[in-house]
């Protein structure tokens, strides 16, 4: 079967991809090929009752599927160049913004209108922050929350489906180069392409390295941020979170020099599990829809690893710190703050006993057993630190989930189009480990898009 463009993932970067090329040229015929299932079609089967942690099914609907990584995400769609990615260094800083703000008006066409935008601009708590050895980064975020950002996925698919052929449930086994263009494998049948755009996300990272080495594409990998989300009472961060939102605060630590940063944050919002290749690491994300918040708020903080040379597997260091997680409590380990500064393990009677009812089933155990000395003791310094902007964050019952894992995947080597030494095959979103977030991700599908489109 022949195509026109062929896009590989239905994440933000392959829909936006898909929804731009059907804006500007309507008569190309273009098919999206997903690991996954259809939106509809993806339940995470953990019910807190009967299923109480992941299983590991054949393809995870949180990871995968139409909307990819992102469809149950908290939708916070950051609008900035300080985070979320490195577009900027290929397409420039103004360029990206407008990527991004152009994705910020589709979404909320798509359903997103009324939700509300937060903005660093002229915020007290920068000095406030500062004050305290902290940096607050500047940025935008939309915040869609889980049940608008599934709406927008709905009402993108409805505008699409008939434009575009979705082929669901069809992972993409190989891309080879064929006469004027491409060849694209899939388990029982092989399609044909001018132009491919891949956009695999994290979940197909692995799959990426190896399209890079059969295609002979040059990448470079050193980075993975290890760290633990912190869960603790809404009240706590309710003077940041109610003004900004989400606040990426960044800290340098004084005993290694080392760089601390929250990530993600969510406020009333809930912790959950996360499986990536088969390993279960913790996130978060929260509703937009007040009758489904929660007390608590949650976030991550990271220790950002680089590794020099001869050491090249960053991400097979994560790895290996998330399955000693997973080998001890089976799973994500819960710890209280107190019990991790006195050196003891959390038990659940301990965790019972707190103030503060954790949002997600992990196993109360010893954080200290399974993260390194050196990022342990960043973390422990940042929540330090912290608790003089936020009192509270260094309480006794401050529940730590471990372990929190930001891979990045190798950064494939592409031009200022995205277009790799191939011409025509594209590698875009979290998949070319240029960007690591919704807008980035959908703003690098915009652009791979009008650069076909004008040709
Ligand atoms: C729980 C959670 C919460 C998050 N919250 C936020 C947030 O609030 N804000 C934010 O900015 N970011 C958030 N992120 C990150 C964000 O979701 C990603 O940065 C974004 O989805 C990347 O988009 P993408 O299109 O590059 O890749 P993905 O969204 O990962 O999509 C890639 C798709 O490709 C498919 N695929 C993989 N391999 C193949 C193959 N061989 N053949 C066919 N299909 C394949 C996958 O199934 C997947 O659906 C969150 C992530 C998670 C997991």
């Amino acid at each position: 079967m022949n195509y026109d463009v062929i896009i590989v993932g239905a994440g933000p970067g392959g829909i936006f991809a898909a929804y731009e090329l059907m804006q500007r040229r309507p008569e190309l015929k273009v098919a999206v090929f997903e690991a996954g299932h259809a939106l509809e079609k993806r339940h995470c089967p953990i019910d807190g009752e009967k299923i109480k942690s992941c299983i590991g099914c054949k393809s995870c609907s949180i990871m995968s599927g139409f909307g990819g990584a992102g469809a149950f995400s908290d939708g916070k769609y950051n609008i900035t160049n300080d985070f979320g990615g490195t577009l900027h260094e290929y397409i420039g800083k103004k360029h990206a913004l407008e990527l991004m703000q152009y994705v910020d008006e589709i979404n909320l066409r798509f359903g997103g209108e009324g939700t509300k935008l937060y903005s660093t601009a002229g915020t007290r708590f920068k000095t406030l922050c500062i004050q305290h050895d902290l940096h607050l980064l500047d940025a935008s975020v939309r915040h869609l929350g889980t049940d608008i950002n599934y709406i927008v996925l709905q009402n993108l698919y409805a505008w699409l489906k008939d434009k575009v052929d979705f082929f669901f449930d069809t992972p993409v086994v190989s891309v080879e180069i064929a006469e004027n263009g491409y060849e694209i494998l899939c388990a029982d049948a092989a399609y044909h392409c001018g132009e491919c755009i891949i956009s695999v996300g994290r979940s197909g990272s692995k799959w990426m390295e190896s399209v890079c080495r059969s295609l002979d594409i040059p990448t470079k990998s050193n980075r993975v941020d290890i760290g633990v989300r912190v869960e603790l009472p809404a009240a706590v961060f309710a003077h940041l979170t109610d003004e900004l939102y989400e606040s990426k605060i960044v800290y340098r630590t004084e005993k290694y020099g080392d760089k601390v940063r929250t990530f993600c944050m969510n406020p009333k919002g809930a912790v959950v599990t996360e499986n990536t290749n088969g390993i279960i690491t913790v996130n978060g994300h929260s509703y937009e829809d007040p009758a489904r918040q929660t007390e608590n708020t949650n976030f991550a903080l990271l220790v950002a690893k680089h590794f020099s040379e001869p050491f090249k597997d960053s991400n097979g260091y994560g790895e290996s710190i998330a399955r000693l997680s997973n080998m001890l409590g089976g799973g994500v380990i819960v710890q209280r703050f107190g019990d991790l500064i006195r050196g003891r393990r959390s038990t659940p009677d301990r965790i019972e006993e707190a103030f503060i009812t954790p949002t997600l089933n992990a196993t109360p155990g010893d954080l200290s057993l399974v993260l390194p000395k050196r990022l342990l003791d960043g973390i422990i310094e940042m929540i330090y630190a912290l608790d003089k902007v936020a009192p509270g964050t260094a309480n006794d019952d401050t529940l730590l989930y471990g372990v929190e894992v930001k891979f990045y995947n190798m950064e494939v080597e592409v031009s200022d189009k995205l277009e790799c030494r191939h011409k025509g095959l594209y590698i875009i979103g979290d998949g070319s480990g240029i960007t690591h977030s919704l807008s980035h991700a959908s703003a690098s599908g915009v652009l791979v898009a009008r650069d076909i489109a004008s040709r």
